[in-house]
């Protein structure tokens, strides 16, 4: 394969090329108009949003970690609280919790899905009531995209009358048994970082609901407690707002979203092909309706396989992979003194350590993914333990 050129983790700038004059313009009218903050493009992409999800309020903030803390703080969660999510994700869906002053219970996850596990759930649930904390709410982070088991989930909610905040960071654009992500929980948020399947050039996150007065409470939190007028607060706030520039790109971006997201299961699809013989591959209830956005392709690799011998040798083929999460959460410094309130999380552990994800995006040609996937076929022979 000679004719292979350069292979990102996540190739950025394919995208960029493709849209940069609409993307210029935009940015062009921003600088005309002025409106740096709070513009007619975030009105627009609000309004886009919510459509696009058939949720009644998008509304946007600063980031990701952001719209998962406003969305807590207007619940008002607290010390003593206990907020179940899970390990085996990025570290802001539990540092919002311990930020609150409440308490992160994990969660183990389901070694085929990657998501949160129910059963591990139910149990983490009498773990912190055993501790004398107090269950609210329940985070389940669609982890690489894949919308997590939301109906097992919200039925365990309603069971023991805790309310569910869906971390869609990954999954923005995905369906979950044929309704789109937004729509799973009392509210969900996602972030557009610009490594994010929908991502803008800077920061950015929405949170969605179809609740009328959480929405006014998130609406007034993120403009510093604002009221019903200006130089008027009602609470205690912060400042999280999606600027002007984010937001005219995000419009820019919403236009080839879809077409990449299709592009997106073609890669996988083509891993998949060659790959499902020799390792474990992610799949997708697609009969049932549900669709990913592949935020990362990620797949376990066999226990005899060394995992560091594969990425050398694909390394030395020039592909990049990186191990999503190779430290969960609760194995962190920061983070360790919650695991007393915890269940077992033997499936978090594991996967840490058998994980690989390979490279994925909107532009990836067949080809590469070709390539890339027999490499990896190749190391799996030779790199044993
Ligand atoms: C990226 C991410 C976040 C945080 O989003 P930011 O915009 O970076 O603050 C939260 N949760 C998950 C699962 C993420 O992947």
């Amino acid at each position: 394969m000679t004719s292979i050129d350069k292979i990102n983790f996540i190739d950025l700038n394919a995208q960029q090329a493709m849209i940069r004059p609409q993307v210029e313009q935009a940015l062009i009218n921003v600088l005309n108009h002025g409106r740096y903050v709070n513009g007619p493009e975030v009105d627009e992409l609000e309004q886009q949003l919510s459509e696009l999800t058939s949720v009644k309020y998008a509304l946007s903030c600063a980031n990701g970690t952001d719209a998962l803390s406003l969305v807590l703080m207007a619940k008002n969660i607290k010390a003593g609280d206990a907020v179940f999510v899970p390990s085996f994700t990025f570290a802001a869906s539990a540092e919002v919790v311990a930020h609150q002053g409440a308490t992160p219970v994990f969660v183990d996850v389901d070694l085929d899905s990657y998501n949160m596990s129910v059963a591990s759930l139910v149990q983490a649930i009498e773990y912190a009531k055993n501790k004398k904390l107090t269950p609210k709410v329940i985070i389940p982070v669609d982890i690489f995209g894949l919308p997590a088991n939301h109906a097992e989930i919200l039925k365990v909610a309603q069971e023991h009358e805790l309310w569910v905040l869906s971390d869609a960071a990954q999954s923005f654009g995905a369906k979950y048994q044929g309704k789109s992500v937004g729509k799973f929980g009392l509210a969900t948020t996602t972030s557009f970082f610009p490594a994010k399947p929908l991502g803008c050039y800077g920061d950015g996150g929405a949170i969605f609901t179809d609740n009328d007065e959480l929405a006014k409470v998130i609406k007034s939190l993120k403009s510093h407690g604002q009221g019903e007028h200006r130089n008027h607060y009602v609470r205690v706030g912060v400042n999280s707002r999606l600027d002007s520039f984010q937001a005219a790109i995000l419009l820019e971006k919403l236009k080839v979203f879809p077409n990449e997201l299709k592009h997106r299961d073609s890669v996988a699809a083509a891993y998949s092909e060659i790959l499902d013989n020799s390792i474990k591959t992610p799949k997708v209830e697609s009969a049932l309706g549900t669709t990913c956005t592949w935020a990362q392709y990620t797949v376990t690799l066999p226990e005899d396989v060394d995992r560091n011998k594969v990425i050398e040798h694909l390394d030395s083929q020039k592909i990049p992979s990186v191990i999503y999460y190779d430290t969960p959460i609760h194995k962190q410094p920061a983070y360790e003194k919650f695991v007393e309130f915890s269940p077992p999380l033997n499936n978090t552990d594991y996967l840490s350590k058998h994980v690989l994800s390979l490279p994925m995006d909107g532009y990836l040609s067949i080809e590469k993914v070709n390539y890339i996937a027999q490499s990896l076929n190749k190391a799996l022979l030779t790199c044993k333990q």
